[in-house]
C-alpha cells in the first residue's frame, strides 16, 4: 500500500472510520503512538491511530534528538534498560533507519574545572559504554570507540573552545537523529503503507476498552471509533484520558544557535555543569548549521500546557554554562530562538505499572492500555511492547513483532531513475533527510526550478510541497514547524511563511 499521507486521504479514511471495527485504535501520533501503529499494523492487525493536533506534536519534536547508547543507565545500575537502549540504537543504525540516524561525536573539553580524577572516571564509562556497544554488535565503522585527544585535535574538531589551561579532550560517539520529528513522519508513513489508517487533527475525547468518542479538529464534528484494544500512547497528556494515571512531567529545554554563531564547531560538547559531579550539558550541532543547548530538567507542577515555553531562567543557566567553555562569550542576543519539552514521567506508584524498564504499561478498569515514559530511543521495544499486550488483552491472535528488521520509509538506496536522474546529482543534504525518496524529492526541482529556491536552513520550496503531498503536512504550521524545523528561529518562520502558504496551494 502507498505510504503516502495527505488531505485527500485524510478525508477519505476519516469517512471510513466510523463504520469499522478496527483491531486496534492507537491514540497519540509521538514516536510512541506511531510505533505502535506500525507496530501493529506489521503484524497484520488492522489500525487506526489518532492525534489532536499532528504528528510529532508533542515531545517527541523537542527531544535532544540523540540515539542514546544507554550509558547513563549503566551509571545508575540499570543493566538490561541501557542493554536495550543500546540494541535499539544498533537496530535504527543498523536496519530500519540507517537514513535517518548518523554516529556524531562529542567532546568533553579538558578544562581547569575537570579534574584529573573527574576525566578518569568519566573516560571508564565512556569504555563501558562502548562495551554496551559492543554487546549490542554495533559494529565500530558505525559508531568509533573514544579516545583521549590533544589540545590541537580538540581545537580542529571545536574551533570556539577557550584555549585557556586547555589540556585536551575526551572524544566519545553516540547516535543522533537528522530530525527527531522525521522520525515520527517516517514511522507513520510506513504503518500507513502497511494499511494503518492516520488521522491528525482527531482528538479522543474519552476512552474506553472498546473504542473512543473522538472529534475531528478541523469540522468539530464528534463521532465514535469502534475497536477491539485501545492503546493510550498521548505522553505527557496521558493523565487526561486516564484520571487514575499520575504524572510529573520535567521540563527540558534548549537554545537554538544561529549556524555563524559557533563557526567551526564540528563536534558535539558535553560541558560539565558547574558544582555538579556528573551532570552535562549539551552542545548539539544539527545538519542544517544550527547549533542546539541543553538541557534543563525542571519540574512542572499544574495544566500541561500544548506547547510549553522556556523560561529566561533556563536561558541564562544554559548561556552561563555554555560560556564556561567557550574562547569568546555569547550573550542572550546570540540566542536565535529557545525550546522546552516536558518529559513524560509517571509518578510513582499507580496500580499494575511495570516500571521494570523505563517506560510502563498500565492497563485501566475498562482495558485501555496506556505506554508512557522511555525515550525516543526506545519508542520499538515501547510499542512492541504495547502491542503484545493488547493482542494478550484482546486475544487477537497475531504473531510477534516484526518492526526489528523492519526499514522505514527512506531507507535503502537513493532511487535515481528516471525523472531523478534527469534531475541531477542529489545533494547530500537532500539524501541526509529523505534517504531512498531523495530522488523524487530533487525530481521536483526539475520538473518546475523555482521549487528549488533555498528558504532559511536551505530546505527548498519542493520540500514543502513533498510534505504536503507525502508527509501529511495539512498547515503552514506542519510545514514550518514538524516536517521542517525552521520555525525553532521565530525570524526565519516569518521569512518562510509566504512560500509555506505557497506549498499549500500549490
Ligand atoms: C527536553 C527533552 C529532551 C529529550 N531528549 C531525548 C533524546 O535526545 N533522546 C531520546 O531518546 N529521548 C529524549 N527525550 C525523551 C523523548 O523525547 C520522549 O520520551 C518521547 O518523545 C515521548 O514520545 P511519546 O510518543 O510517548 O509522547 P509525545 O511525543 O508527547 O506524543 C503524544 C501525542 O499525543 C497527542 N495527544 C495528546 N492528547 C491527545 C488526545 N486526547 N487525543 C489524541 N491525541 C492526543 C499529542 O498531540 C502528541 O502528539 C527527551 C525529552 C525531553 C522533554
Amino acid at each position: 500500500m502507498n505510504s503516502s499521507l495527505n488531505a485527500a486521504r485524510r478525508s477519505r479514511e476519516l469517512a471510513e472510520a466510523g463504520d469499522l471495527v478496527v483491531d486496534v485504535l492507537v491514540v497519540g501520533l509521538g514516536a510512541t503512538g506511531a510505533g505502535a501503529a506500525l507496530d501493529a499494523a506489521s503484524r497484520g492487525l488492522s489500525v487506526v491511530a489518532i492525534d489532536a493536533h499532528d504528528l510529532a506534536f508533542g515531545t517527541s519534536r523537542w527531544s535532544s534528538k540523540m540515539i542514546h547508547g544507554g550509558l547513563r543507565y549503566l551509571a545508575k545500575g540499570q543493566v538490561k534498560v541501557a542493554h536495550e537502549s543500546a540494541v535499539e540504537r544498533g537496530l535504527l543504525l543498523r536496519h530500519t533507519a540507517p537514513h535517518l540516524v548518523r554516529a556524531q561525536p562529542y567532546l568533553l573539553p579538558l578544562t581547569p574545572a575537570v579534574s584529573g580524577g573527574q576525566a578518569a572516571t568519566v573516560m571508564t564509562g565512556y569504555r563501558l559504554g562502548d562495551g554496551l556497544r559492543m554487546a549490542a554488535r554495533t559494529p565500530r565503522r558505525l559508531l568509533p570507540g573514544p579516545a583521549r585527544i590533544s589540545a590541537g585535535r580538540a581545537l580542529s574538531l571545536a574551533a570556539p573552545l577557550s584555549l585557556n589551561g586547555l589540556r585536551g579532550a575526551l572524544l566519545s560517539w553516540d547516535g543522533r537523529l537528522v530530525d527527531d520529528a522525521r522520525l515520527v513522519v517516517a514511522l507513520a508513513r510506513t504503518a500507513a503503507s502497511r494499511g494503518a489508517r492516520i488521522l491528525t487533527r482527531c482528538r479522543a475525547l474519552e476512552l474506553a476498552g472498546n473504542g473512543a468518542r473522538v472529534r475531528d479538529e478541523l469540522t468539530g464534528s464528534t463521532f465514535a471509533i469502534r475497536a477491539r484494544t485501545v492503546v493510550n500512547a498521548t505522553g505527557v497528556w496521558a493523565a487526561q484520558l486516564d484520571p487514575d494515571i499520575r504524572m510529573r512531567p520535567s521540563r527540558g529545554t534548549h537554545l537554538v544557535l544561529r549556524p555563524e554563531t559557533l563557526p567551526g564547531l564540528r563536534a558535539g560538547l558535553h560541558v560539565p555543569i558547574p558544582g555538579e559531579s556528573n551532570r552535562f550539558a549539551l552542545v548539539l550541532p544539527q545538519s542544517d548549521g544550527r547549533v542546539y543547548v541543553g538541557l534543563t530538567d525542571e519540574p512542572v507542577e499544574g495544566p500541561v500546557p500544548d506547547v510549553p515555553q522556556a523560561p529566561e531562567e533556563d536561558v541564562a543557566f544554559l548561556l552561563d554554562v555554555l560560556n564556561s567553555v567557550l574562547g569568546v562569550p555569547l550573550g542572550r542576543q546570540d540566542v536565535a530562538g529557545t525550546y522546552a519539552g516536558l518529559r513524560p514521567l509517571l509518578a510513582a506508584g499507580g496500580r499494575t505499572a511495570d516500571l521494570s524498564r523505563e517506560h510502563a504499561l498500565l492497563t485501566s478498569g475498562s482495558g485501555v492500555v496506556t505506554v508512557v515514559g522511555g525515550k525516543l530511543t526506545t519508542y520499538r521495544r515501547m510499542a512492541e511492547d504495547a502491542v503484545d499486550r493488547v493482542v494478550a488483552l484482546g486475544r487477537l491472535g497475531a504473531g510477534g513483532s516484526r518492526t526489528a528488521r523492519l526499514p522505514l520509509v527512506g531507507a535503502g538506496a537513493v532511487q535515481e531513475a528516471g525523472a531523478a536522474r534527469q534531475a541531477g546529482v542529489v545533494p547530500d543534504r537532500l539524501r541526509a533527510r529523505y534517504g531512498s525518496e531523495a530522488g523524487a524529492v530533487r525530481a521536483l526541482m526539475a520538473e518546475d526550478p523555482a521549487l528549488a529556491e533555498p528558504l532559511p536552513t536551505g530546505i527548498t520550496r519542493a520540500e514543502l510541497v513533498w510534505a504536503v503531498r507525502h508527509e501529511g503536512a495539512l498547515d503552514v504550521d506542519d510545514l514550518l514547524d514538524r516536517r521542517t524545523r525552521i520555525g525553532l528561529v521565530p525570524g526565519d518562520r516569518a521569512a518562510a511563511l509566504p512560500a509555506a502558504r505557497a506549498a499549500l496551494a500549490y
